[in-house]
Formats: C-alpha cells, structure tokens, sequence
C-alpha cells in the first residue's frame, strides 16, 4: 500500500513540475501584450525605432503608433 502511494505522489509531483512552468510562461505572454494596451495601433508593421544595448537599430517589427515594440515600450517617450 505504501508504494502505491508514492508512486501517485511521484506522479503529482511530476504533473506540478511540468504544468506550473506552463503556467507561468502563459502569464508572461498575457503580460507582455498589455504593455501595448492604451498605445495607438498602426494599420501595418513598423520597424522599431529604439536602439538595443549592442547599439544597433531594433530589429522587431510594431504596430505602436510611438515606432517602439514591445521590448521597448520602456524607452517610449512618455506623454
Ligand atoms: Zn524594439
């Protein structure tokens, strides 16, 4: 009776490992889209104006109207 019992437990703790980081990374993307919310939207792509830490243009292409993609809604001159 006992290794039955651990073995449902070994199983559960498995399901948590696997499913909690699926979780979390599910979040993240719900968090990185509302970034963009209140930000006026282009009918199509831009590229992104703001410059990366290796000093190049960025590469990402946004639809925000202030010329920033997500990654960079930091650098975006606040109003
Ligand atoms: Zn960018």
């Amino acid at each position: 009776m006992k290794k039955t019992f651990n073995i449902k437990k070994t199983v559960f703790t498995l399901i948590l490992c696997f499913i909690l980081p699926i979780l979390a990374s599910s979040c993240a993307d719900d968090q990185a889209q509302n970034t963009n919310e209140g930000v006026p939207q282009l009918e199509t792509s831009i590229r992104c104006v703001a410059i990366t830490a290796q000093g190049v243009r960025c590469k990402n292409m946004t639809k925000n109207a202030d010329g920033y993609c997500h990654v960079h809604r930091s650098q975006a001159p606040k109003k």
